[in-house]
């Protein structure tokens, strides 16, 4: 049987071709997304048409309770997953003075507390196939250096590179490896020109990133190769840091 593995907030941008790579790579894929279930139908006719299986999954990431009622009856049906890819995310900057409690919340629910909404509940599935497994969570150049106007998604971001670092020694004996991708600046819907003008200053390679250049790094660590790769944090950021 194809190995499974679920990619969060995949209807568009960065998770839209990490899925479409990891198809590529062989895998069945499930999708996600919150709301663009159109945008995510489409990818999945995108992946059949690669000769893979995939289907649609939408719910929250910050809703704890869907999260879990949605994964669980997921597994029920198809089976426990190979892996996981935590890429659903949002920002909502601003100065912190001026930052507003929905800003820091939204950020934290659904970046942070995401991670732990969507893994919980495939975890132990995971663990009783007793085979190899990959977790990949999406982490941020914001999460290792602190961005100016960033300090909830800084701290949801950075908080996640923790949580990677404690799970993955959880998990090694498991052969579940456990590790971040931390993107720079990706062109994709959530950039903001800006930022893309301030970034592209500091960004030695003088050039923003693509989606496939993550999705190719992910691909990577949801391969055979990235066996005994876990716990570490993988920049992809033009040398940014
Ligand atoms: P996009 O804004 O292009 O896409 C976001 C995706 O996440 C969409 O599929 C969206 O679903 C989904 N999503 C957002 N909020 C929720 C939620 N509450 N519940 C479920 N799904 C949700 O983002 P990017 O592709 O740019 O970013 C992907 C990841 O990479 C994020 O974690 C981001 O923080 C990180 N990142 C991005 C960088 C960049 O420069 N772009 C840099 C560093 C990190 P829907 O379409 O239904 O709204």
């Amino acid at each position: 049987m194809t190995d499974t593995i679920l990619i969060t907030g995949s209807s568009r941008g960065i998770g839209r071709a990490i899925a479409l790579r990891l198809a590529h790579d062989g895998f069945d894929i499930v999708l996600h997304c919150r709301q663009r279930r159109g945008a995510a139908d489409d990818v999945a006719d995108e992946i059949r048409l690669m000769g893979r299986q995939a289907r649609v999954l939408c719910f929250d990431v910050a809703d704890r309770d869907a999260a879990r009622e949605t994964i669980e009856s997921d597994i029920e049906a198809h089976g426990a997953y190979y892996g996981v890819v935590c890429n659903a995310g949002i920002t909502a900057d601003g100065a912190f003075p001026a930052l507003s409690d929905e800003a820091w919340d939204s950020v934290i629910h659904t970046n942070l507390d995401g991670f732990y909404n969507v893994v919980k509940p495939l975890v132990m599935p995971m663990i009783r196939r007793r085979a190899p497994g990959r977790i990949v969570v999406m982490s941020s150049v914001s999460g290792l250096m602190g961005n100016r106007g960033q300090v909830n998604y800084s701290a949801a971001k950075a908080g996640l590179i923790g949580a990677v670092k404690a799970l993955a020694v959880e998990l090694a004996k498991r052969r579940i490896t456990v590790n971040c991708v931390a993107p720079g600046m990706i062109d994709t819907d959530m950039s903001d020109e800006r930022v893309r003008e301030e970034a592209l200053k500091v960004i030695p390679m003088q050039r923003t990133g693509t989606s496939e250049e993550v999705a190719g790094t992910v691909g990577f660590l949801c391969s055979p190769d990235a066996s005994y790769i876990t716990r570490q944090v993988i920049a992809v950021n033009g040398g940014m840091c």
